[in-house]
């Protein structure tokens, strides 16, 4: 089957199937990140539909959104060779009514840990998850754990909005030395490259060891072993994303996000207590 490119409405109203749909929605620049969730989406579904639109209600007004890297003709190479059916590319201007008024609130969650340092980030990205439910229609949409608080408010959306979609979350894909793939990762110079790594080290760090207080340690000491400054070190509860205490039984996230160079990076693992 031929991959189908939509870049509006009409484009994607006439590529819709009848069957079972998946989408996965991604800004671009995609990765072996992205390939995964594409086969994750590809197994539970009869069509599969990526969305490609780097959206401007997600970013800060002091956020990488112009110079976010766009790289739309090998994206559609990756997407064929996924055996994708349909790639939704919309521009800003078919997405976005130039009088637009109502968009969706993260709430108090949207505005803990990474919503925190990027105030309003959440709210851009649930009103375009919204738009892209409405517009694609899918059964059962794919997000990765790369994201966690993004799949974590996902779900919170489904659940508070009730909304007829499956939301499946995929691993997070590593390059072999443990840095997670990430868009933004080809800003990094080969130094910061380098110095990058402390992120994915001290993830590792504090996931060997056996209590909250204990990892929250051993991965803010790797971390400022390194020299890099974190917007945070956090060990969280992956649906509310709220501190988990020192008694806590379950699986917990533990999150980081810090600045290396000019490139901001996030990461972070699932550790059971
Ligand atoms: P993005 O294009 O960065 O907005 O990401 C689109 C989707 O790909 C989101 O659901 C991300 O969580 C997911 N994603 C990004 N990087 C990775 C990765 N390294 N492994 C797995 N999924 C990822």
């Amino acid at each position: 089957m031929e991959l189908i490119v939509a870049h509006d409405r009409a484009g994607l109203e006439k590529a819709r199937s009848s069957g079972r749909v998946a989408l996965v929605p991604t800004m671009g620049a995609l990765h072996e990140g992205h390939r995964s969730l594409m086969r994750v989406a590809r197994t539970l579904a009869d069509q599969v539909v990526v969305s490609i639109f780097v959206n401007p209600l997600q970013f800060g007004p002091a956020e990488d959104f112009s110079r976010y890297p766009r790289t739309f003709d090998s994206d559609l190479d990756i997407c064929a060779a996924e055996g994708v059916d349909v790639v939704f590319a919309p521009s800003a201007d078919d997405m976005y009514r130039p009088d637009r008024q109502v968009s969706l609130s993260a709430g108090r969650m949207g505005a803990m840990v990474e919503g925190a340092v990027r105030p309003g980030h959440f709210d851009g990205v649930l009103t375009v998850v919204m738009k892209l439910f409405n517009l694609v229609g899918p059964q059962v949409a794919v997000f990765g754990q790369k994201d966690a608080q993004q799949l974590a408010l996902i779900r919170r959306m489904v659940a508070d909005l009730d909304l007829p979609v499956e939301v499946v979350g995929a691993p997070t894909v590593r390059e072999p030395d443990g840095l997670a793939l990430s868009s933004r990762n080809r800003y990094l110079t080969p130094d910061d490259r380098q110095r990058a790594l402390a992120l994915s080290r001290a993830l590792h760090a504090g996931a060997a060891r056996l209590s909250p207080a204990a990892v929250r340690a051993a991965a803010e000491g790797e971390l400022a072993a390194s020299g890099l400054v974190a917007d945070y070190v956090v060990l969280v509860d992956p649906a509310t994303f709220a501190e988990i205490p020192d008694d806590f039984r379950g699986e917990a996230v533990l999150a980081v996000a810090a600045k290396v160079g000019t490139t901001r990076l996030i990461d972070n693992v699932l550790i059971a207590f």
